[in-house]
């Protein structure tokens, strides 16, 4: 039987420390993650792709309010769906150009991904999540005139949402049939856009973002992966980090990371959901979850690198 992983990718993937993010840096940076997604194909992996959306998503919203005037603004939800779109474009050219290179005849195809989510979440009652960019006073004004929660940081203000939890993949069916037909599949983009089931009505878009971490341990169920491997910018997960004792994690068992997690060693934001996500995978019947660095990520399948977290 092939093997199956889901492979997360973290924001570095698109867009680089220091850059604009124009669509030339986003392709370069893109043609340079994928090098290492077609090392794991060509290595006899089945794959699903997703990736985050932060700087995207963002980049709409404020395009949406410049334009304002001229066209209606479009609600967060569309705007996710935007960038499922534009990103998921990029990664399926780059990634069947490369494959096609190496002479592996293999289909890349996006889906545009829905995430069921909780109606009652207490996340609705409580938006936490700040997005996309920094707006002054005026622009912020106009936001909460269409509805938006605003919250005032440093640098001005930002739209906060909700982030609730991700209960299901609502196209898991189709991506799993794919799967099975050896296409891979790009899906669950930026976490997916949530919706709620209504009765009498059905699915429902709601405004709030679904971590992307947490979206891609649920496809990992879905689907049956083996392997959830999420890639980011640091080779390994650590304790205490950022201290001077820092310590990288290898291996790791269940029980001990979810010890290191409720000790606090990962913020939430940032490596918090990642951790959580590889629990959720190892305790839904997951083999292996792996954190590591993007450039690394077929040494890291291979066992060579990354933290390693098993039952
Ligand atoms: P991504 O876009 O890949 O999701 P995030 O910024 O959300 O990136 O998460 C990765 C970041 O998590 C790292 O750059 C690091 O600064 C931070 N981090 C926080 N705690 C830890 C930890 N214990 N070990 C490793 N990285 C950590
Ligand atoms: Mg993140």
């Amino acid at each position: 039987m092939t093997k199956r992983a889901v492979i997360a990718l973290g924001g570095n993937a698109l867009i680089k420390p220091g850059q604009k993010g124009t669509i030339y840096e986003q392709f370069a940076n893109t043609r340079e993650t994928v090098k290492s997604i077609v090392k794991i194909i060509k290595d006899g992996w089945d794959v699903v792709l997703t990736h985050g959306n932060g700087p995207q998503v963002g980049a709409i919203l404020l395009q949406n309010q410049a334009g304002r005037d001229l066209v209606p603004p479009m609600p967060l939800g569309i705007c996710v769906a935007e960038s499922q779109g534009l990103i998921g474009y990029m990664i399926q050219q780059c990634l069947s150009n490369a494959l096609r290179k190496e002479g592996i005849n293999k289909d890349v195809v996006t889906i545009v991904t829905q995430v069921l989510v909780d109606d009652k979440d207490p996340a609705f009652e409580n938006p936490t999540k700040p997005i996309g960019p920094y707006f002054n006073e005026d622009q912020a004004l106009k936001l909460l005139k269409d509805g938006y929660q605003m919250t005032k940081q440093k640098n001005g203000w930002r739209i906060v949402v909700p982030s609730p939890d991700p209960k299901a993949i609502i196209e898991a069916n189709i991506i799993k049939a794919l799967l099975d037909d050896g296409i891979i599949v790009i899906a669950a983009g930026g976490g997916g856009m949530p919706v709620v089931e209504r009765k009498g009505w059905g699915l429902d878009g709601r405004e709030a973002v679904v971590d992307k971490d947490l979206s891609a341990e649920r496809l990992a169920e879905a689907i049956g992966a083996d392997v959830l491997l999420i890639l980011t910018d640091v080779p390994y997960v650590y304790l205490n980090y950022g201290s001077e004792d820092q310590e990288p994690l290898r291996k790791v068992n269940l029980e001990e990371i979810k010890k290191f997690y409720e000790d606090g060693h990962f913020p939430a934001g940032s490596m918090g959901p990642k951790i959580l996500a590889a629990i959720r995978f190892l305790e839904n019947g997951g083999e292996r979850a792996i954190i590591a660095d993007i450039d690394h990520a077929w040494e890291a399948l291979k066992g060579e690198t990354g933290t390693h977290i098993t039952k």
